[in-house]
């Protein structure tokens, strides 16, 4: 049995006027699960149109009330997390309990955005000359479109939606065709929130899909996420076309492992964020710099570990890791960790000989990869140059400190990146110095909170403002000042020079 999965235009299910179609995979089993269609111009017109329609109405409602539909449907994603999440596990394929994570920093972003009177609020000058006064306002932009990846079906648009649509815009959704259940799922909880139809859409697609969003004169804003040279065209062409942009990047996360770190904690931070979620995520830690002696220590525990890591069907509750998404980034991770080998990196720990099988019932087809552990891995090679997105973890060796932060500060990505140390010198030295957007002290993971915002440096993020948080808040709107006096405080006679306090 496989599901058809429709577009959401207008608060109502669409097959749209493509016929294109792809299918959606259980990972785990390899099985066709879902035939997603595949959206043409035409569709993103109705979507457009339908967002455009709403948007004069949605725009006026009081903020407090927009907030109210956000409260509700916070209430409801709470209600549904479970289910998101096993949808989430189903196409995705990461292990349950990371997926009820995944849903939970969703619900962080919800949250923020019912907050959204406070943070509209406008500054006010009184008397900024006599009898005059000036004051900013922050108003919403219109349709603005979020493009989002595979890895985060449901946590990354909930950084864009919930504040788009708190902020009074209305909002068209193109998911990845990967996993695109959880998106409807979403509309329909908006939808019983309360939410207008035509507030929030959705348009199934691919480039095709995107293309058009990025040309279409109603669409004001795009939010995207994804990689690097699709962020880099996504930039280009949507601010072309007179959009603003924000569009985040791939990663190449480093965590430095300093010679006084306690290394059972640090062989625990690299070994859940190389392998969680199988090393698919933006905020993964793919490179471990082990500074002076430290490599000698750890990479034997580090082996160890590699290898008893619980690969299992994600919806296994004993599974620390699942299956890759697709067999094409099964064979991309395989033909990495082949070129790793044949430029002389030390491959201590090879996935690739995983047998899926041995991963639960029916999982013998699944699109299956071990851990996988180089050592000696410099920074010429492609292994540590290109984003691998998989559970692939490099070790780096370098003398001391200044080489590492060196390191780290030439590489082209700068999302996130992590130090192990119990020197507040170097923790304070390492966090102001590094040349990446998101950092960590003893942290592998530093995904910031709802109200801090997130965004990489580099080519991990082109354009000028953060996902979420207050940054967030600027970007889906924007600012007008105001100034006005009454007939009382006007002077007589026409003014020819430029207007200064009186
Ligand atoms: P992707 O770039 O392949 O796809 C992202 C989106 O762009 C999808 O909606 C996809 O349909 C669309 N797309 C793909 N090819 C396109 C093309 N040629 N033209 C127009 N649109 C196109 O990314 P992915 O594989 O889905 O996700 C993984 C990537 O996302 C990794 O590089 C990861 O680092 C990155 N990512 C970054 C962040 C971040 O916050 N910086 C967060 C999550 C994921």
């Amino acid at each position: 049995m496989t599901t058809e999965i429709a577009h959401h235009i207008g608060g109502a299910r669409s097959a749209g006027q493509s016929t294109r179609q792809q299918d959606v995979t259980n990972p785990a089993t390899g099985a066709v699960t879902g035939r997603v269609r595949l959206g043409s111009a035409a569709d993103v017109d109705a979507a457009v149109a339908a967002a455009q329609a709403a948007f004069p109405a949605w725009s006026e409602v009081p903020p407090i009330r927009r907030a109210r539909v956000m409260f509700k449907f916070l209430e409801l994603v709470n209600q549904h997390k479970d289910e998101l999440a096993r949808a989430i596990t189903l196409e995705h394929g990461k292990v349950f309990t990371d997926a009820q994570g995944e849903v939970a920093r969703g619900i962080d972003i919800i949250e923020f955005a019912c907050g959204m009177p406070q943070l509209l609020k406008g500054d006010f000058t009184d008397q900024v000359s006599t009898g005059m006064d000036n004051w900013t306002i922050r108003q919403p932009l219109g349709v603005v479109a979020g493009i989002t990846p595979f890895n985060f079906p449901v946590m990354v648009p909930m950084w864009m939606f919930p504040m788009a649509i708190a902020a009074g815009n209305t909002f068209v959704l193109k998911p990845s065709p990967i996993d695109p259940t959880p998106s409807l799922m979403m509309a329909d909880l908006l939808k019983q929130a309360g939410l207008p139809d035509g507030v929030f859409n959705v348009v199934q697609g691919d480039k095709e899909a995107v293309d058009a969003l990025l040309v279409h004169p109603d669409v004001k804003a795009v939010s995207f996420v994804g990689s690097t040279p699709i962020a880099n065209y996504i930039y280009e062409t949507g601010a072309h076309h007179g959009k603003r942009v924000q569009a985040l990047g791939g990663a190449k996360n480093h965590m430095v492992v300093m010679p006084d770190a306690d290394l059972d904690q640090a062989v625990d931070a690299l070994i859940g964020a190389a392998y969680g979620s199988a090393g698919e995520r933006c905020m993964a830690i793919s490179v471990a710099v082990l500074v002076g002696d430290v490599a000698n220590k750890i990479i034997p525990k580090l082996v160890d570990r590699t290898q008893q890591l619980q690969v299992l069907d994600g919806m296994n509750l004993a599974a620390e890791m699942g299956p890759i998404v697709t067999e094409a980034a099964r064979q991309r991770i395989t033909g990495y960790i082949e070129a790793g080998q044949a430029e002389g990196a030390r491959l201590l720990v090879d996935g690739r000989g995983f047998d899926g099988a041995k991963a639960g019932d029916g999982c013998a087809n699944g699109f299956w990869l071990g851990g996988t552990l180089f050592d000696h891995v410099t920074p010429d090679m492609k292994i540590y140059q290109e984003e691998i997105f998989g559970p692939v973890l490099s070790c780096v060796r370098v003398p001391d400190f200044a080489t590492a932060v060196q390191l780290i500060n030439a590489h082209e990505f700068g999302n996130g990146t992590s130090c192990f140390t119990r020197d507040g010198n170097v923790a304070r030295e390492f966090a102001r110095r590094i040349q990446v957007g998101m950092v960590g002290i003893n942290v592998p993971i530093p995904v910031p909170m709802a109200w801090q915002g997130f965004g990489g440096w580099k080519k991990s993020l082109f354009g000028d403002m953060h996902a979420y948080g207050e940054e967030g808040v600027r970007f889906y709107t924007k600012q007008k000042s105001i100034m006005q006096r009454w007939p009382e405080s006007i002077g007589k006679g026409a003014e020819f020079v430029m207007p200064t306090a009186k």
